[in-house]
């Protein structure tokens, strides 16, 4: 594996790469890797010859309160473990070389960064496209891969490419979770221990919500109420949003029915968690 950190080389190399009739698959990460980020290495590996992964703090999708500067960072780690996913090139751009002087463009989805996460945190989807769209552009790949534990960052990202009609082939691959369901996230690094004992509440309450519905339950406050009660249960956890929308649209429902999902983000301490489940999804939450 390579570590390629100028954003011309990368650029330069993806077009050689795909002349030579070479696809390329891209996993855009933030770094302090996990089995999820690796989950989505693996399913690039097996789709097109050249897997790049890019390890990027993009500084424009944090608020200015937000944990840009002390978000974890681990490069030797995790070129150990892309390596290890069989990652051919690591794309390790520098915020000045992504962000040059005289900067200026956005890129901006409507409507579905309105909601949900995008309602507390105004400037993070604008973010996440520019970016994504710049690292469309600079590494070229035909497929890309990303976790549906950011679902809504996932819809998003479908709907830019979809309306911008980039030529890459969005794929939207399981939450891989801790032993007690927990789902992984760099972020995780944050909770104290009493805060990581309670963090399990965020999957018991979308199990709680699922089982409810596999026995019938349709009422939308209902199954939110279920919800509320679980994550009240722990001290230190101060619920940002419990929703159950359309999963296309990211709109409440007005009811559960085949297209709902339930998402959750829930503040433990200072540390923000997400968590989504898709209520009539066959396999169950493991
Ligand atoms: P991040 O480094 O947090 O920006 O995440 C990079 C990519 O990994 C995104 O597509 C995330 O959705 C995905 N990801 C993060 N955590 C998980 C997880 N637990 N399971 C699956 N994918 C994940």
């Amino acid at each position: 594996m390579e570590i390629i950190t100028r954003v011309a080389e990368m650029q330069a190399r993806a077009s050689a790469a795909k002349k030579n009739g070479q696809s390329i698959a891209l996993v855009p990460t933030m770094g302090f890797l996990h089995q999820g980020h690796l989950s989505l290495m693996q399913e690039g590996r097996r789709r097109a010859d050249l897997l790049v992964a890019s390890v990027f703090v993009n500084p424009t999708q944090f608020g200015p309160q937000e944990d840009f500067a002390s978000y974890p960072r681990d490069l030797q780690r995790d070129a150990e473990l892309a390596a290890g996913a069989g990652v051919d090139w690591l794309f390790v751009p520098e915020v000045d070389d992504m962000y040059p002087q005289g900067f200026a463009t956005a890129v901006t989805v409507s409507g579905l960064t309105e909601v949900l996460c995008g309602a507390s945190r105004p400037a993070h989807f604008q973010g996440v496209t520019t970016v994504v769209c710049k690292l469309f552009g600079i590494v070229q790949p035909q497929v890309a891969l990303f976790g549906r534990k950011d679902f809504q960052q996932l819809a998003v990202i479908r709907r830019m490419t979809l309306d911008l009609n980039l030529p890459v082939e969005i794929i939207g691959l399981p939450t891989v979770r801790e032993p007690d369901g927990l789902a992984m996230s760099s972020r995780n690094a944050y909770l104290s221990a009493a805060e990581r004992r309670q963090a399990p509440a965020l999957i018991d309450a979308l199990r709680l919500a699922s089982a409810a519905v596999k026995t019938g339950e349709r009422n939308v406050e209902r199954v939110l109420a279920l919800v509320r009660n679980r994550i009240d249960r722990e001290p230190d956890a101060v619920i940002d949003y419990a929703a159950i929308c359309n999963g296309t649209t990211l709109q409440a429902v007005p009811e559960v029915d085949g297209d709902s999902v339930l998402l959750l983000a829930v503040r433990i301490g200072r540390t923000r968690l997400i968590d989504n489940h898709t209520l009539f999804e066959e396999v169950d939450i493991p």
